[in-house]
């Protein structure tokens, strides 16, 4: 399992300036007068992270198809599928957000990555001498139904051709953190950078694909 540890130097101020700057890196119920109580951490620069994580939709789902599930109309198709799917719940690894679109259930390569990323994001935090935090999945398994009512919402991602829909296929917020130990808060910036590391780890061990996603605050991860 991974700890990310500090590599020698970690002179890292000017990717945390453009980080913080490249996003809306505030964490919910954050106002700016709070940031003054924040701590900060060491994070390793990786690069920019639209570059770093870039793997397209087209390359998520070549990926779902051959691992994942047969796409299902709603929850009661699920008995009949070939691939078992598990349904995920919030853990000491992660926090599940309510879903209004996507059911919370993964087949066991993804619970697997799941886990192991927020363990390792949770474990990465501490050794960098902060207190326990955890990832929120914002995103899972999207069904026929829901994708239909992603669409009426006006969501322009939610195209039938998402590996969303083949149990594979998660969304981790890079803007929102549960805080464990509100004795000890972090900068979301410096959280964000963290998961960022955590995610090029697993990306290089050919574990999952990334996509960052601008626009919904997410990385979009597909196991592998
Ligand atoms: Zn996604």
């Amino acid at each position: 399992m991974l700890i990310v540890m500090m590599c020698c130097g970690g002179g890292d101020e000017a990717q945390d300036a453009s980080e913080v700057s490249a996003g809306n890196g505030m964490a919910a119920g954050t106002s700016a007068a709070d940031t003054s109580v924040m701590h900060r951490l060491r994070v390793r620069p990786i690069g920019s992270y639209s570059r770093v994580f870039n793997d397209v939709n087209a390359e998520h789902l070549a990926v779902a198809r051959e691992i994942g599930i047969k796409p299902i109309g709603s929850l009661y198709d699920a008995y009949n599928l070939q691939v078992p799917i598990m349904r995920i719940n919030t853990c000491n690894d992660f926090f599940v957000e309510e879903l209004t679109h996507s059911l919370p259930y993964l087949v066991p390569q993804a619970t697997r990555l799941l886990h192991d990323i927020g363990r390792s994001f949770s474990d990465s935090v501490i050794a960098r001498g902060g207190k326990k935090y955890k990832i929120r999945v914002t995103s899972v398994t999207r069904t026929d139904h829901t994708v239909a009512q992603l669409r009426r919402g006006g969501n322009v991602n939610a195209t039938s051709e998402s590996a969303h829909r083949y149990g594979t296929t998660f969304d981790v917020s890079y803007i929102r953190f549960v805080c464990c130990d509100s004795s000890y808060m972090v900068g979301p910036q410096y959280l964000r950078g963290i998961l960022a590391e955590v995610l090029d780890y697993y990306r290089n061990e050919g574990r999952c694909l990334v996509k960052y996603e601008v626009k919904q605050g997410c990385f979009h991860i597909t196991a592998r």
